[in-house]
């Protein structure tokens, strides 16, 4: 994968060009992308630009030996971590299942589509949706990997996809390594998820915003009726001044909203601004940029929320989302949507 092979993100790639030229490559960089889509391809790019070896004019060459092995997701010094799960392709007799071992289902797919989404990845290694994690056993595996010597005379490289799909266990591991890594070591984080990322390991990477470019992430961006935009925006206000009374009032006019079309509308913007609210709070203002909010509101709304509310008002609107879907009443839906968010405050 090239830059120019990347549509969009013209400033993030220039960002990482720079930071190539200049030889001040963070060795861990999260990767934030829209809902799916760009992360992956984007931080494939880099890797290949940085270990290429005829580089001009801010793209790799494209033919030499590491640029033709990055292209088959073949070079040696690069290791992909994904989350899975047993099914199709890992036996759920398997003992201590890693990501290596679906590699090849994983390649294949995002050779094919390198603009993926969780659910791609799930489809091409047979398992049920949202099950995959990122055990300790990867953890164990990246360090045994990564304390090898490079093959070839570049970077070594981790490109793991959702870090947030990690579990305890796993993030402790790898802490240290992310913290004092080897020389020439690089960890690409890509996620869409960055409130459900642990802190600490947050903390340790430069995160560079990857925007959506596809036709149909910018659809989904721009066809949240503004209604729906200001009744959150207001919701997420109340709720920051502890106003479970004017918040309920907010669910009343989403639930009386004729289309559930509208009301998942809602769900997803509203998870938009808790995430933009999220990298507000972790003061990564430059990136936390999504349409429909001024800054001055998003300072109103932030006040005073925290990194966990998001985290955790984030899977409340993924879950009222899902019932709106399964045409659950939706006065109770939002009305009970308002509580929880209430009682994580
Ligand atoms: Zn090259």
């Amino acid at each position: 994968m090239k830059f120019h092979e990347i549509p969009g993100n013209e400033t993030a790639i220039s960002a990482l060009v720079k930071m190539a030229e200049s030889g001040r490559v963070p060795h861990a960089v999260l990767f934030y992308e829209n809902e799916g889509g760009g992360g992956f391809a984007l931080a494939s790019a880099w890797v290949q630009y940085l270990n290429c070896e005829h580089p001009e004019n801010g793209q790799a060459c494209g033919h030499c030996t590491s640029c033709l092995q990055m292209a088959k997701m073949e070079h040696p010094d690069v290791h992909y971590v994904f989350p899975i799960a047993t099914g199709d392709v890992i036996k759920p007799s398997t003992q201590h299942p890693t990501a290596s071992m679906a590699l090849r289902e994983f390649r294949a797919m995002a050779l094919q589509n390198p603009f993926f989404k969780e659910q791609d990845v799930y489809e091409a290694i047979g398992v049920e949706s949202k099950s995959g994690l990122i055990s300790v056993y990867d953890a164990k595996e990246i360090i045994d990997v990564l304390s090898l010597a490079p093959v070839q005379n570049g970077y070594k490289a981790v490109i793991m996809y959702l870090p947030e799909r990690m579990n305890a266990a796993a993030a402790n591991k790898l802490l240290k390594l992310l913290e004092e890594p080897p020389a020439k070591t690089l960890f690409m984080l890509v996620t869409d998820n960055p409130e459900d990322i642990m802190t600490t390991i947050f903390s340790r990477c430069q995160a560079i915003r990857v925007l959506p470019f596809s036709k149909g992430d910018a659809l989904a961006g721009a066809s949240i009726p503004e209604e729906m935009q200001e009744i959150c925006n207001r919701m997420l206000k109340a709720l920051s001044r502890k106003d479970l009374a004017s918040a309920l009032d907010c669910a009343d006019e989403v639930a009386a909203v004729k289309s559930r079309e509208k009301q998942k509308s809602f769900c997803i913007f509203a998870s938009r601004q808790v995430r933009r609210i999220f990298m507000y709070l972790q003061k990564l203002e430059d990136i936390a940029y999504f349409d429909g909010v001024s800054d001055e509101d998003l300072k109103g709304i932030s006040g005073t929320l925290s990194p966990a509310f998001c985290s955790s008002a984030s899977q409340q609107l993924d879950r009222a989302a899902m019932l709106i879907g399964r045409n659950v009443n939706a006065k109770m839906v939002f009305t009970d949507l308002v509580n929880r968010l209430y009682v994580k405050m």
